[in-house]
Order: structure tokens, then C-alpha cells, then sequence
């Protein structure tokens, strides 16, 4: 579905926006939604931003980050409720009914499935980012520092730094646009990525120390659990990006982060080097997310949870690149 100009004619229309984002917010969520909401100000509009999980520190300096409100209830009414980088669900906010009768989803993950009326869905784009930018442009809005702050920093963090296969000439040419804009590109650099707290690398040194791999060396996992956690003084905030080391190894098609968040519960995240296509995969354990990058939660114990998601991947890789390890399950590092 892909309802652009109804989305502007809606915008237009109404006068009260509350904006969402999905569990866990990363760069192109609140970047996404901080930059969306400067621009319908802009345009004399009553906007509030309200997710589930606090913003994590390394993305408090974008702008105006401190308006954005948390957890239960929401409340309200508005004109307008705008869902940015994910199915309406994920925000975790509501059981189903919400607090306006516009509802707006703008994403641009292949696996979402929403039904609202007015969804705008669009794979190719880099980050959710870059679906914003064009749609302030269409609402006539001028992009100022503040604005391409938070744009440049969404399309930087969900390109991988403009590492991964997603990154295209066209989100080169808007990133150069934000540039112009007054974007800075070192503030978004050493804030997301040169200010990691000292405990966040203890905490990567022991979980790197303890990865593991199949025996055919194509997939590789790390386990964190609440154990760690609490040795370390760290929280799952501290594990973001922590799969890509593990994707790094050579050889590796797969990797898998198993992080605990309850007794018998874990989130997973995957990360592909390009060649096995994980959409499909996570789905199949009620997850989501792109080719190269997804994630899911399951319930069990890390044995149960590590047998199925690697016996899952390993299926895949067998599938869509043939071979296999029949030794999976007597994996040994
Ligand atoms: P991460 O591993 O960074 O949490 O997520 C990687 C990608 O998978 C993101 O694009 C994210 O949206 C998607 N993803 C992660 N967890 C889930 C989930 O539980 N459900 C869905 N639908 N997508 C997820
Ligand atoms: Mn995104």
C-alpha cells in the first residue's frame, strides 16, 4: 500500500498529531519522529511524541529528545495518530484501539502487515528517514539544522554508516541535502559511536569471549543473559549493535544475539551477510524486519530458544545456499 497523498491531505487536514515508535527505539525511530514532529510545528501543529521506552542515552542529543514522553498510558485524543518505523502493534502503547480516528503508518520494513487506512510502506528506502524527509518536502516545510540533524542521524544509524546494502545514490544525494542543511556529521559520530559508557565494553568483552559457531562455521551466536547483566551493571541498552561483531567473522552467513528478558524469554536479532534472506526466517517465530537485519522474542529456556532459531537458520541456509550442518546441535566453538 502506498498512500503518500493521502497521508499529506490527512496532515493538512488535521491539527493534532500524537507520533509513535516502535519497543526499543533506535536512530531512524526517533530521528524519524523528532524530525516529523519539528515539521508539523512548523506548520502551526499541536504534536505529542509518546513511545514506550525511554530514549537511549547515546540519542538524547538530538533535538529536542527530552519532549518525547514514556510508557503507560497515553493519554488524550487527537486527530491524528502517526505510527513511524514499524507496524502500528509494535509501539507496544495499545491493545488495539487508539486514541485517534486518522491513523497514519509510515515504515519501511518488507515484513509489515498494517491495515490502517492510511499506510505508506516502502522497502527500497534506506531508513524511515528518508521517507520523512520526502514527506516534509512535500508538506512544503523547509528543512532546518535541527530537522536534518535528526534525519541525517536516522539514515546514518539504519545504513550501518552508510555500510549496508541498503544505503543507494538516492539516500547519498538526501544525506548531502541534510549536510547542506546544517547537519553535523562528527556530533552524530561521536555521540552514537564514540561515547559508548565503560561498562557496555566490559560487558561486549565478556560476551564476545563467550561466542560460539556451527561447526561449518556459517553461523555464529553470543548469549546475554540477566546473569551478565547484573555482574556487569549494564542493561539491554548496552547490547545494541553487539550482532554485528558477531557478523564480522569470516565465514559467518548468520549471526544471532540471544538476549534475555525474562526467566524463560529471550529477543533475538539476526544479522545476514547478504546471501541468506532473513525476513521470512523471523516471521517464522512471530518477528520481523528486513533482509539482512530481524529480530523476534521467544519464549523457553536459552536451550530450547538456541535449538529452534539455529535449526530455523540452519534450514535456511541449506535452502538458499545449499549444504548444511547436521551437527548443529552438537555445537562446539
Ligand atoms: P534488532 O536486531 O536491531 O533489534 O532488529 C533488527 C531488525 O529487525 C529491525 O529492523 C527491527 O525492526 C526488526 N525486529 C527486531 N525485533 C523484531 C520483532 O520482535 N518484531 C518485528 N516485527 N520486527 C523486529
Ligand atoms: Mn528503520
Amino acid at each position: 500500500m502506498s498512500d503518500l497523498n493521502g497521508i499529506i491531505a490527512e496532515i493538512k487536514r488535521c491539527n493534532s498529531f500524537l507520533i509513535s515508535v516502535h519497543v526499543s527505539p533506535d536512530g531512524d525511530a526517533l530521528g524519524s519522529q523528532l524530525a516529523l514532529m519539528l515539521a508539523l510545528k512548523k506548520l502551526n501543529k499541536t504534536v505529542i511524541v509518546h513511545n514506550l521506552d525511554p530514549v537511549p542515552e547515546i540519542y538524547l542529543f538530538l533535538p529536542h529528545a527530552g519532549a518525547i514522553k514514556t510508557g503507560r498510558p497515553v493519554t488524550g485524543r487527537y486527530d491524528a495518530h502517526v505510527v513511524l518505523d514499524s507496524d502500528p502493534a509494535r509501539t507496544g502503547l495499545f491493545d488495539g484501539s487508539y486514541p485517534a480516528d486518522t491513523l497514519i503508518n509510515i515504515d519501511h520494513h518488507v515484513t509489515n502487515s498494517s491495515t490502517w487506512p492510511h499506510t505508506w510502506l516502502d522497502p527500497v528506502a534506506c531508513a524511515t528517514g528518508e521517507m520523512v524527509y520526502k514527506l516534509i518536502q512535500q508538506l512544503g516545510v523547509p528543512i532546518d539544522r535541527d530537522i536534518a540533524l535528526c534525519l541525517y542521524t536516522a539514515i546514518f544509524t539504519d545504513t550501518g554508516s552508510f555500510r549496508y546494502s541498503n544505503t543507494t545514490p538516492e539516500s547519498m544525494r538526501i544525506s548531502a541535502t541534510l549536510l547542506e542543511a546544517g547537519a553535523d556529521p562528527w556530533l552524530v559520530t561521536e555521540n552514537v559511536y564514540e561515547s559508548f559508557a565503560y561498562r557496555r565494553l566490559k560487558l561486549l568483552g565478556s560476551v564476545l569471549s563467550g561466542m560460539e559457531r556451527s561447526k561449518d562455521g556459517r553461523i555464529a551466536w553470543v548469549v546475554v543473559t540477566d546473569e551478565l547483566y547484573r555482574l556487569t551493571g549494564t542493561t539491554a541498552e548496552d547490547t545494541d549493535n553487539f550482532v554485528n561483531f558477531v557478523r564480522s567473522t569470516k565465514g559467518v552467513e548468520v549471526a544471532v544475539l540471544f538476549r534475555q528478558t525474562g526467566a524463560a524469554q529471550y529477543k533475538i536479532s539476526l544479522r545476514s551477510k547478504g546471501r541468506v534472506d532473513l525476513s521470512g526466517l523471523s516471521q517464522s517465530f512471530g518477528g520481523g524486519g528486513h533482509k539482512n537485519a530481524a529480530g523476534g522474542m521467544m519464549n523457553g529456556t536459552i536451550e530450547e530458544v538456541k535449538d529452534r532459531v539455529l535449526s530455523e537458520i540452519n534450514k535456511a541456509i541449506s535452502a538458499q545456499l545449499g549444504g548444511g550442518d547436521d551437527t548443529i546441535h552438537g555445537r562446539r566453538p
